[in-house]
């Protein structure tokens, strides 16, 4: 299983699915990309190999920003509907998760008994708890952070959010995330080696971060909001 995630200027569609092609040795069941141009995001999923995602995806725009997931199912069976990335049911919020929510279903109860979920994953409640935050008032980046205070569980995850062009939004706790930096574009993916085209140049994230990744800047801020200065390294693999 894994997660990518790109914004920059190049066509996302190919850096994606290439991503997810590198990470297939990790073992999957199904895949799904989502990417977006300057209006709307369309999502894209698949039950079985990237070639057959890859078959499915049909853009009708190009697009430079997107995220995307192998997923090695663990709560519902591996299909379609169950594959992520995961969109809110107003259609504002698209997620990709790794690892396993443990309390999902008291989340499902605390705060979203409303909602008529399309999934049966431990993963939509997330999309579903961070759109109902944001249809409060919240900020994406308050209605994330407000959402990662009550997950237990192990994660790593993607998020965009449809109103907002310029920006991918990542966490994780348990599960590894690394953050790209490129020359007008940066990443985020499970493992280096699946973006190691793009780049080689990595920045580590710690569990409880938050990161905002632009094309021009990834900015890394701790729980209390305040932003974190790190270092990239240089990973020294062969392709
Ligand atoms: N627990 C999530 C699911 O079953 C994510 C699985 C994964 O890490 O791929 O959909």
């Amino acid at each position: 299983c894994g997660i990518v995630g790109y914004i920059g200027s190049q066509d996302v569609k190919e850096i994606l699915l290439y991503g997810l092609e590198k990470m297939e040795y990790r073992g999957y069941d199904s895949a799904g990309i989502a990417v977006r141009n300057d209006e709307e995001v369309e999502v894209f999923k698949e039950k079985g190999r990237i070639k057959d995602l890859r078959a499915k995806v049909d853009m009708d725009f190009d697009a430079t920003v997107g995220i995307g997931h192998t997923r090695w199912a663990t709560h519902g069976v591996p299909n379609v509907k169950n594959a992520h990335p995961h969109r809110s049911a107003d259609g504002r919020f698209t997620l990709v998760h790794n690892g396993v929510i443990e309390n999902y279903e008291q989340l499902k109860r605390d705060y979203i008994p409303n909602v008529d979920l399309v999934s049966s994953t431990d993963t939509e409640i997330v999309v579903e708890i961070i759109s109902s935050f944001a249809q409060q008032g919240m900020s994406t980046e308050e209605a994330f952070n407000k959402t990662l205070e009550i997950l237990h569980g192990s994660y790593a995850i993607g998020l965009m959010d449809e109103e907002e062009n310029d920006v991918i939004y990542a966490a994780k706790n348990k599960s590894p995330l690394l953050l790209g930096r490129g020359n007008g574009f940066n990443v985020i993916t499970s493992d280096a080696m699946a973006m190691l085209q793009q780049t080689n140049e990595f920045v580590e994230l710690m569990d409880g971060e938050v990161v905002l990744l632009k094309a021009d800047e990834i900015i890394i801020k701790d729980k209390t909001g305040r932003e974190i200065e790190r270092e990239s390294y240089i990973a020294e693999i062969d392709e």
